[in-house]
């Protein structure tokens, strides 16, 4: 469990510190988060996603036009949107709202598990206009099937193959998501990747960032630091290299009539991290109040002290 007296004053750190918080410069990727439901249960999946959880609503394309509408309006200047679940798939409204976003010339990426519900829209993916400016995510948390497996549960190996080499051979943009098991290093996950991907003929270059993206695992059981705001200094990072400096994203509530934005894609059940309804009211400071902060976003395998 996590060490419940980290994480408990938004302003300061267990020890008194001022805590590190980070300043939006601009919105430069929206996300919708399209609804938690998903059709695996990963065992580290840090939204808590499954075929029963629905505290996230399906997100519906009334929704998106209002914030699309927003961006245009106010001139945020957002060019990309991010589309992330649950498995956004499963949203009944996803093609509606990809050809929307599509049609309006925004870039969009979707992160998919790349499983079936993804297999039933291929057909209606191939229909959409502007798919050059479409990237499709899928998420193989290891090159091995057996360390996949070990995460994503048994039977997930041979489908995510076969229909990331659909996507692949219908010209789809792909990139891959993997994570870190705890005694690999990147080069030997880069170099398990590459063999893969010339095994099943994918064209994707495993030694790109951007096309084979690396996230950290992240450990519940072990309890985080804090950040600091000296931190920054001491680990020489840049507040700015942080995905909410840059980013917001949307979620629907179970319950609840209004969507709500958040700062990034990883929070979303803790409120002290909403930021109202509205994206020009939504560039207030964002506190690293949450184990998420340090382990996933600032200190990765560094330590600060
Ligand atoms: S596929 Fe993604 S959203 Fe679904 S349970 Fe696994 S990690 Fe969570
Ligand atoms: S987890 Fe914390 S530091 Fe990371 S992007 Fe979200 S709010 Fe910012």
């Amino acid at each position: 469990m996590m060490n419940k007296k980290l994480f408990l004053n938004k302003n300061f750190t267990s020890n008194g510190k001022p805590r590190a918080y980070i300043e939006l410069k601009k919105i430069e990727t929206l996300w919708f988060n399209t609804g938690t439901l998903c059709n695996l249960h990963c065992n580290d999946c840090y939204i808590e996603s499954s075929p029963t959880n629905k505290s996230l609503q399906y997100i519906n394309l009334i929704e998106v036009k209002k914030y699309i509408k927003e961006i245009k309006k106010n001139n945020i200047g957002t060019k990309l949107i991010g589309l992330t679940g649950g498995e956004p798939f499963m949203n009944p409204y996803i093609m509606d709202i990809l050809k929307y976003l599509l049609k309006n010339n925004f870039k969009v990426l979707v992160l998919s598990n790349g499983m079936r519900p993804i297999e039933l829209k291929f057909k209606k993916l191939l229909t959409l206009s502007n798919l050059n400016n479409l990237t499709i995510r899928i998420s193989i948390d290891h090159f091995k099937k057996k360390y996949h497996e070990n995460i994503r549960g048994y039977n997930t190996w041979e489908k995510v193959m076969k229909n990331i080499i659909w996507l692949n051979n219908n010209g789809f943009n792909l990139n891959i998501a993997s994570k870190v098991k705890f005694d690999e290093s990147e080069k030997s996950i880069r170099d398990g990747f590459h063999k893969l991907f010339k095994k099943i003929k994918l064209n994707i270059d495993s030694y790109n960032k951007n096309d084979l993206i690396i996230f950290p695992v992240m450990n519940y059981e072990k309890a985080s630091t804090e950040i600091t705001q000296d931190c920054w200094k001491i680990l020489n990072k840049n507040p700015e290299s942080i995905m909410c400096s840059n980013s917001r994203m949307i979620i629907k509530r179970k319950n609840e009539k209004n969507t709500k934005v958040y700062p990034c894609t990883l929070i979303t059940k803790d409120k002290e991290f909403e930021l109202g309804s509205d994206l020009v009211t939504a560039n207030k400071k964002v506190f690293l109040n949450h184990p998420f902060c340090s382990q996933f976003c600032v200190l990765g395998n560094s330590s600060c002290s």
